[in-house]
């Protein structure tokens, strides 16, 4: 018997598209949430139901969802020159300007910006670029790359290999580069019973330099890591653990990638996160909040090093043979330009850290509820962990049903939050208010007691 969807655009979407991150099966029985239109920390949908949009979509909104300057500055720019690429000394004014702002905005030993359209993207052409130097400097063994489990970095090939979980590797055949996994710095589900942060440290730095041995240093090429892990779960790292990590990467001649998808541009409160973990990168990759996601674009931002290394090459073989049809696209340039001066004008990084010092106390009081076992972040990202047993930490059996209902509820209660597993996130836009984060948090708590009281009813059975 065919579903009876609201109306005709449900059951072409059902018919036409395949979403991405999304069960197939599911949604041809419940169809879309359509969003059609947002205005600051809210999205409607087709039927006008408001949210609030504690995801600031995928991690990314940063500036809210009405900025009519953005617009401006995109349909201006598409009127003057809509496309022009940036293969064989072309250029745009927009991507020179970005990339000169960009340089600026990051740290001194950064000093050149390479354009992709994703993030996924840039991490591919960063273990190009290195891959690129490593065989021009007669290194051409020194190929894998340190990752750490939980880890997102993207959902190509070989982003995807760089990627730390197991559901974005299972049936793609992935990871299929030369990658290791390290464990995963969360000191809460990782620590072991009786070990202290310090412990917890000095046993993942340990697990470093041992993995370092047996691989081989002259066989790795660098370490790509989240400062605080996004998409795993909301994951800061313990007490001491990057300036350690970075102290060893050093000695063993080991470039240090961070990825800053989710966390530059004001997220923790910190313009980088960078800053505040005091990691000195090779390589800095951001995307998401550069254009708030208005446009799609990501920037590698890198060092003089690595820069000689690859014109260098260039040089002797004829080309550096990578980019992209959109690789500095002059209206993504324009509108991430345009955002950026949104940003630094609403103050939006200044009064993160303030407005996350908010969003974390609010936060902080679930810690209590019977579903939850841990709330954590830092600035305005954070989340709220669901356990079986608040004293064994045990997770529910199958993991994932309580925080899909519970995502699922939010819904219901006029709130989009994300559901990784059991984990809770948000990750509101930056332009969120103290009385917004108030009842944001409100129609989440609202959800998580119809959860409780639903596993409470047997719920999981
Ligand atoms: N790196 C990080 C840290 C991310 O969070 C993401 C996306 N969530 C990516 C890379 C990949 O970006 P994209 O989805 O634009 O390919």
């Amino acid at each position: 018997m065919p579903i009876a969807f609201p109306n005709s655009l449900h059951a072409r979407d059902v018919e036409y598209l395949l979403h991405p991150v999304t069960n197939a099966r599911r949604h041809e029985e419940t169809g879309p949430i359509v969003i059609d239109r947002g205005e600051g920390i809210y999205v409607y949908d087709d039927e006008g139901k408001g949210y609030i949009e504690a995801m600031a979509g995928l991690w990314s909104v940063a500036v809210g969802f009405g900025e009519t300057r953005i617009a401006d500055a995109a349909r201006r720019q598409m009127a003057r020159l809509p496309y022009y690429h940036s293969f064989s000394h072309k250029s745009n004014e927009p991507a020179i300007l970005l990339a000169e702002r960009l340089v600026r905005m990051t740290p001194e030993r950064l000093t050149r910006v390479f354009f992709t359209n994703s993030g996924s993207e840039a991490n591919d052409t960063v273990v190009k670029m290195l891959w690129y130097v490593n065989n021009a400097r007669g290194k051409p063994e020194k190929k894998v790359i340190l990752s750490r489990q939980n880890a997102y970095h993207g959902i190509t090939i070989t982003s995807g290999s760089l990627t730390g979980l197991p559901t974005n590797h299972r049936d793609f055949d992935l990871p299929n580069i030369p990658v290791r996994h390290l464990t995963c710095p969360h000191f809460w589900r990782y620590g072991q019973p009786g070990e202290t942060e310090e412990a917890f440290t000095d046993r993942l730095v340990a697990e470093l330099e041992s993995v370092i041995a047996e691989v081989g240093p002259e066989n790795i090429a660098a370490l790509i890591g989240e400062p605080l892990m996004g998409a795993g779960g909301v994951l800061p790292p313990p007490a001491g653990y990057w300036p350690r990590v970075q102290e060893v990467l050093r000695r063993n001649d080991i470039l240090l990638v961070a990825d800053e998808v989710i966390n530059g541009f004001g997220r923790i409160g910190t313009t980088f996160a960078c800053e505040y973990y005091g990691i000195d990168a090779d390589v800095l990759v951001l995307s998401k909040q550069l254009t708030s996601s208005y446009a799609p674009l990501a920037a590698i931002v890198f060092s003089d090093e690595i820069y000689q290394g690859i014109a260098d090459n260039s040089a002797k073989i004829g080309t550096f043979a990578h980019g992209f049809t959109a690789s500095g696209h002059p209206v993504s340039c324009a509108v991430a330009l345009e955002n950026l001066d949104v940003i630094a004008e609403k103050r939006l990084i200044e009064t993160a850290a303030e407005k996350g010092e908010v969003l974390q106390g609010v936060l902080a009081r679930f810690r209590d509820h019977p579903l939850v076992g841990e709330v954590r972040g830092l600035g305005l990202i954070a989340a709220v962990e669901l356990v079986a047993n608040k004293e064994t930490k045990a997770k529910f059996d199958p993991v994932g049903r309580v925080g899909a209902y519970l995502f699922n509820r939010g819904h219901e209660h006029g709130v989009i939050i994300r559901a990784i597993g059991d984990q809770i996130a948000f990750c509101p836009p930056l332009i969120i208010t103290e009385n917004e984060i108030a009842e944001m948090v409100a129609r989440f708590g609202r959800a998580l007691d119809d959860t409780a009281a639903w596993v409470a009813s047997g719920g999981l059975a």
